[in-house]
């Protein structure tokens, strides 16, 4: 499956999101330093008020959002999205308001520098979280900085910073544009490889052959449905089947005769038992076992039968020669209890498939000792 972008958009906005919320608590903390630190509030009460507000509303606000963020994204995640934006644009076009504020006053150098200092800092943080989406980390170092440096172009005061400032929003953009081909080349690995480590995790499970479940998946989901069936108190069934005699299908036919058989034998076990947790694997070569969650004993011997009945009258054209044969069924159940061992279960299937093949094969064998394990 192709990679697609716009699949995981709402992963890029959840990585902006938690990259961003950390800066909101150090806008708060700048905030207050770059108005108390030379005193500068003193002499601005009003534009001190106004600012620490603003910027305190829209922290108190973004810090919400951040929290009810997934609960809100459940009903109106356009919404969500653009609440998102939105505050993250007013967060810098605020700071460059009151940067601007700042550099504009006459005098106040001590402060200009610590402002200057402080949002150059909080620009490149801002930048660089906003990586997954550079047009937002532009539009992010516009709305902080531009409104200084028209303010000093208009006013023709600090021309050169003017012109620093307009470089290190170009500077902050290419920064974004190379950390995004990153971030997107990185994701596109992740979401590769987690394609890969299915397909492998799925091959890892089915024998080729038959395209059924192999013996180690099988150990894996004989476990666990043990350990259900005995949580649930329920009846747990194993089935084991044999073809009969063979290896003289391989002898007279040859062994990609065998294993045409083996396919279409496959077939007649995956056509009967059709429920969700019903389980079939190949176990060995020409043996297959199927694990069977809340079967009555019944039912289970019925379903046999079935498969017993349709192997024999299955005939399979392998150039010219007709081949037939029949399987023997062994079956066990038993309502595990904790304590139970499941490897005693899977005995006395075996044991009931050899009595199958001893009164002469072509059979469904029920070993019967009970409900107990
Ligand atoms: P019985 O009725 O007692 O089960 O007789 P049988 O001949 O089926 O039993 P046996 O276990 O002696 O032989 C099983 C044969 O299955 C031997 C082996 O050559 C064959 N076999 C095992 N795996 C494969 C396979 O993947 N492909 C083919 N074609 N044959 C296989
Ligand atoms: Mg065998
Ligand atoms: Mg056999």
């Amino acid at each position: 499956m192709a990679f697609k972008r716009h699949q995981i958009n709402r992963r890029v906005i959840d990585d902006l999101k938690s990259r961003s919320i950390i800066g909101m608590y150090f806008y708060l903390l700048v905030t207050i330093a770059v108005l108390t630190v030379e005193g500068f509030y003193k002499k601005h009460i009003s534009f001190s008020v106004f600012f620490l507000t603003a910027m305190f509303l829209i922290a108190a606000f973004r810090i919400i959002h951040h929290y009810l963020f997934d609960k809100i994204d459940k009903k109106a995640p356009r919404l969500n999205y653009c609440i998102f934006f939105t505050s993250v644009y007013s967060t810098s076009l605020t700071w460059g308001v009151g940067f601007a504020y700042f550099m504009i006053q006459p005098g106040e150098l001590s402060s200009k520098i610590i402002m200057l200092a402080s949002t150059v800092g909080l620009n490149s943080g801002g930048v660089v979280a906003f990586i997954p989406s550079w047009r937002t980390a532009a539009l992010y170092s516009i709305f902080m900085l531009m409104p200084a440096a028209i303010a000093m172009f208009y006013l023709g005061i600090h021309i050169a910073l003017v012109v620093l400032l307009i470089l290190f929003i170009l500077y902050m953009t290419m920064i974004a544009i190379r950390g995004n081909r990153e971030y997107w080349d990185a994701l596109e690995n992740e979401h590769l490889l987690r394609l890969k480590s299915e397909e492998i995790e799925k091959i890892s499970r089915m024998d080729v052959l038959t395209g059924l479940y192999n013996r180690r998946y099988f150990n894996e989901i004989f476990n666990i449905q043990w350990k259900a069936a005995t949580r649930g108190n329920m009846m747990f069934t194993i089935i084991i089947a044999d073809i009969d005699h063979f290896k003289e299908i391989n002898d007279t036919y040859g062994h990609l005769a065998g294993d045409a058989y083996l396919e279409k034998i496959a077939d007649v076990f995956s056509g009967i038992f059709l429920r969700d947790t019903d389980f079939v694997a190949r176990y060995g070569g020409e043996e297959f076992v199927l694990l069977l969650q809340n079967l009555d004993k019944n039912r289970a011997i019925e379903l046999s039968e079935r498969i017993r009945s349709e192997v024999e009258n299955m005939t399979l054209f392998h150039y010219n020669h007709k081949i037939q044969a029949t399987v023997s069924l062994g079956i066990s159940s038993c309502v595990p209890q904790t304590g139970d061992k499941k490897e005693y279960l899977f005995k006395k299937a075996d044991n009931a498939l050899y009595q199958a093949k001893n009164s002469g094969r072509n059979q469904v064998v029920f070993y019967s000792d009970g409900e107990k394990c």
